[in-house]
């Protein structure tokens, strides 16, 4: 079985009413990602930023996952897919992927502020102050904040390095380490990207699908599936 990996971004879930990053120019709904995106803004602010991604979580959970995020699911009836996706939202698993790597966390669990690997379920939307991990400190989204380590990079780059075929679907590739994976595909290796607005890439062939996630995703994964 051939092994397609599919690297995602916040656009794959724009249309089903996720906002991305560079769509609102580098806000993040309304807020500068430094005030609530980052591990002084949680030593700051601890309060501000918990509201933040409850508010977050509970967009997500009113969201439901489009036909991209579908499709890509469907590739598993002839392939071996692995998602990786920057998003934190949970889209890919309600869309049916077996497989998805999630590089900056997810946000319907939280973690330790003391020890990143203790995660836990949360149930509903809201996370509040005084919610305690085991060790006794505070909960917060399991998210990777800008400025923390990305512990699951290495994983997701040996992934890249074992595709035969790779898709880049949503991401302005602007958001480091992430956006080096690319980096580590193939040089070989037929390699797509889904964007209405393709970012700029640095080096090798892309075959450009210029169309939104739910027009380009679906058309591609017929043509994957028919081959
Ligand atoms: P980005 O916002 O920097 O870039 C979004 C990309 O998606 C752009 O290239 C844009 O042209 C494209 N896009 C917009 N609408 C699209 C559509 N309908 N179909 C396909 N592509 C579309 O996003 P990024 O590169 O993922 O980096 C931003 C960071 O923000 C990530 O680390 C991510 O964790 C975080 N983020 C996540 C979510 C989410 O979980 N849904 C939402 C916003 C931001």
């Amino acid at each position: 079985m051939k092994k397609i990996v599919v690297l995602t971004g916040a656009g794959i879930s724009a249309e089903s009413g996720l906002k991305t990053f560079r769509d609102s120019d580098g806000l993040w709904e309304g807020y500068n990602v430094e005030d609530v995106a980052t591990p002084e803004a949680w030593q700051r602010n601890p309060k501000l930023v918990q509201e933040f991604y409850n508010q977050r979580r509970k967009t997500v959970l009113e969201a439901s996952p489009n036909v991209a995020h579908k499709a890509l699911a469907e590739l598993e009836q002839k392939y071996d897919v692995t998602i990786i996706t920057q998003n934190i939202d949970d889209l890919h698993e309600r869309g049916g992927s077996g497989k998805v790597l999630h590089l900056h966390g997810i946000i319907t669990r939280s973690q330790s502020d003391k020890n990143a690997n203790l995660t836990y379920p949360i149930k509903g939307w809201e996370l509040k102050m005084g919610e305690l991990c085991e060790l006794g400190s505070q909960l917060r989204a399991h998210v990777v904040w800008f400025g923390e380590a990305v512990p699951m990079i290495e994983e997701a780059a040996k992934e890249c390095m074992m595709a035969d075929i790779f898709i880049l679907v949503g991401s302005s590739l602007a958001v480091y380490p992430a956006a080096g994976l690319v980096n580590y595909v193939p040089r070989q290796v037929p390699k797509y990207i889904v964007d209405p607005k393709i970012p700029y890439m640095p080096s090798d062939k892309f075959i450009k699908i210029e169309e939104k996630a739910t027009v380009g995703v679906p058309l591609l994964v017929s043509e994957l599936l028919n081959d």
